[in-house]
């Protein structure tokens, strides 16, 4: 893969800031990027669109909206609001996509906990139908199912997205969160089939991390999946942006440069 077929998500490069992000991105030849809320904090936001829009980056997605879960009403009501801000934020932003990590309560089952992302989504239908903002699912690796993500495979995000059944509902599909999952090419071809093929990340589950959210590998590293897994989102028929999403307390800890570089040479491979 080429470097203009690829989307830089902001967070893989944390020590950036935005518009070091969309600088070094455009400058590298990089297709597109993806902006995570936590990198435009404080910004203002039209003048990063303004700055976004001159490089000519492709716009792919906001990340993240979701945490729909909670025990006490009121608090689901207000992770819905909060959700519509993030709607709101990738409109003004350019971006037509909000990717969802849907969140997991303890003391809850999977069954309420899911039950209760249904809900949530379902009440952003209507500002994801004026503002035409698409809402994609991303299951996350089932050693997040207790407190992140109660949908926890390709299968549960599958069987989630065709319970809403809506347009604008797809699916996020990450190679660390998904890689271990047998019958994941029929999965993969299912969502593709139904339209909900939303978005592709690629990064690597190293089984000897170190931290459990900020050691992932690039491409290759790890149980070196994501051109296994490249292949299948291809066969599905897939043309959006590979995006590129490496949370690596290690990486950040080098020059970015450098790390942009590693990307790129290992994304060339898949
Ligand atoms: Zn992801």
């Amino acid at each position: 893969m080429k470097p203009d077929q690829l989307a830089l998500h902001t967070f893989t490069n944390k020590p950036w800031s935005i518009h070091e992000c969309l600088e070094n991105y455009a400058r590298r030849g990089i297709g597109g990027v993806s902006i995570w809320r936590e990198t435009v904090t404080g910004h203002d936001l039209a003048k990063v669109r303004k700055h976004l829009d001159d490089t000519g980056l492709k716009p792919v997605s906001l990340v993240r909206g979701g945490f729909f879960t909670a025990t006490d009403p009121a608090a689901r009501e207000n992770a819905v609001n909060a959700n519509r801000e993030a709607i709101l934020e990738a409109e003004t932003l350019g971006l037509p996509m909000v990717v969802l990590v849907c969140g997991a309560t303890i003391g809850q089952s999977p069954e309420q906990n899911l039950a209760q992302i249904g809900e949530g989504i379902t009440a952003l239908l209507p500002l994801a139908e004026s503002t035409g903002v698409r809402l994609a699912i991303e299951p996350l690796h089932p050693m997040y199912a207790g407190d992140r993500s109660a949908v926890a495979s390709m299968r549960d995000a599958n069987e989630l997205a065709d319970s809403l059944g809506h347009p604008l509902v797809g699916v996020a599909v990450d190679v660390f969160h998904v890689w271990w999952e047998s019958g994941l090419e029929k999965q993969i071809q299912r969502c593709a089939a139904a339209k909900r093929l939303f978005a592709f990340h690629v990064c690597e589950f190293k089984p000897e991390f170190d931290h459990v959210l900020l050691d992932r590998g690039l491409p290759g590293e790890g149980v070196n999946a994501s051109a296994r897994i490249a292949k299948m989102i291809k066969a599905a028929g897939f043309s959006g942006l590979t995006e590129v999403e490496i949370f690596s307390r290690k990486y950040w800890s080098e020059n970015q440069h450098d790390f942009l570089d590693k990307i790129v040479a290992s994304c060339a491979a898949l």
